[in-house]
């Protein structure tokens, strides 16, 4: 029997109508920037396996390391204990990271990232014997699917069950040139007349809402903002950290640096899961006390597991190397390109491009196509290309070690696209 037949026996699979969508693809190995499926098809994985594998599937250099640290140290309770691998990676992260930030809390995803972030900025705020419960957050982001990342992120139609549970949110327009004032005027009058606690946002690049893009600039007011009126500022930079935005981190473009920073997904290089909230002195600060309940009571039993601080690390170590520094230069003159090739195209209707982060939204009414979602994708996936279009966006992630022909291959699919759409 197939695996894709065998799955079906038992498998759930995440954000899944079963009923409508019950075929799934079974793949069998990855290399570098390829997806093999199981008959051995080949497929150039435009998305880095959601932001993941940025230095390639099964990287030699990561897996090596990986492979040696399993036979020295598997796992070990990081309360009460530390080991070798976290306090290297606590060293060399903190060296990359936005100079204001000092201290790490691990726990396992890109959603636990961000509600340990959102009950630390309640707990900062309480240890100093103030209850403050409201989060503000940016129209359209996405921080996950536990319930404080997903009443934090911005309302879908899948939330209808789960709404009367979400924490106090209050959210804002993402800023543009034109609504700045009215943004700035909403979010201070949000924190003068509620006890807020924290800012919440995907800085610069908003991943789920289809690789949105904003000014850095503006998100600097409001994070100043924040500043003046002790609003802990959270940046999540699951999707947006180490490298793709052209810098090591988003927040590098911002003059105001956050209080609080969310990482996962490629920080360990797409080998096994593994996130990190890191904080300034200050927050951390805040629960120092003799008292012991101002403690900060979270942990996760897999919390800073040897073998995925090892991950990072040789992830960390490639990032900046010079081959990697040069092909993130690469792709993003490549995509450049791209974009002014195709931005007249008459089904075009923008695209934008931050770093080796590329997006271009289809001028078609969505209803007159049908499922145009479905379509391209399909269509991408015969052509040997993996893309997930997002509604009428087509976005391109690719790992850093992509080649210029497999790149080629993924722009001309893309032109083939627009041609039979
Ligand atoms: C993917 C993502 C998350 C959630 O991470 P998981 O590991 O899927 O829980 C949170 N925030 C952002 C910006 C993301 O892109």
């Amino acid at each position: 029997m197939s695996l894709t037949k065998r799955d079906k026996k038992h498998l759930w699979h995440p954000l899944t109508q079963h009923k409508l969508h019950s075929e799934h693809l079974a793949i069998a190995k990855a290399k570098n920037a390829i997806l093999i499926d199981d008959n051995g098809n080949e497929y150039i994985d435009g998305i880095a396996s959601w932001y993941t594998c940025m230095y390639g599937h099964c990287n030699e250099y990561i897996t090596q390391k990986v492979s040696a640290q399993m036979q020295q140290l598997d796992h070990v309770v990081f309360a009460g204990f530390t080991h070798e691998p976290a306090i290297k990676l606590s060293e060399e992260l903190i060296k990359i990271l936005p100079n204001n930030q000092e201290k790490l809390f691990f726990s396992d995803n890109g959603s636990t990232s961000v509600d340990i972030a959102i009950k630390m900025s309640l707990q900062y705020h309480f240890n100093q014997g103030e209850k403050r419960g409201k989060v503000i957050a940016l129209e359209g982001g996405f921080h996950g699917d536990t319930f404080g990342a997903m009443s934090v992120s911005g309302l879908s139609v899948y939330n209808g069950p789960f709404e009367d549970f979400f924490i106090d949110v209050a959210r804002i327009p993402v800023p543009t040139k034109e609504n700045i004032l009215s943004v700035k005027k909403q979010f201070l009058q949000l924190i003068q007349e509620n006890k807020v606690a924290s800012f919440i946002f995907e800085p610069i690049v908003q991943g789920a809402a289809a690789m949105q893009m904003h000014d850095p600039s503006l998100l600097d007011e409001l994070i100043s903002l924040a500043k003046e009126n002790n609003v802990l500022t959270i940046a999540d930079e699951v999707m947006t950290g180490f490298g793709k935005t052209g810098s090591y981190f988003a927040s590098d473009y911002l003059q105001n640096k956050p209080d609080i920073i969310c990482l996962s997904k490629s920080l360990t290089a797409g080998l096994v899961p593994m996130a990190i909230t890191s904080c300034t002195q200050k927050v951390y600060d805040a629960f120092l006390s003799n008292d012991i309940s101002k403690g900060f009571f979270h942990g996760h039993t897999y919390s800073a597991n040897p073998i995925a601080c090892t991950a990072a690390l040789a992830g960390i170590e490639l990032l900046q190397t010079e081959v990697i520094q040069q092909q993130i230069k690469k792709i993003t003159l490549k995509h450049q390109t791209f974009a002014n090739e195709i931005k007249s195209h008459p089904k075009v209707k923008t695209t934008r491009q931050q770093g080796v982060i590329f997006a271009l939204d289809l001028d078609v009414e969505m209803e007159r196509y049908g499922n145009l979602r479905n379509k391209l994708f399909n269509f991408f996936m015969q052509n040997g290309v993996c893309l997930r279009p997002l509604g009428n966006t087509i976005y391109i992630l690719a790992p850093f070690v992509i080649t210029n022909q497999q790149l080629d291959k993924i722009y001309a699919t893309i032109k083939k696209a627009l041609e039979i759409l």
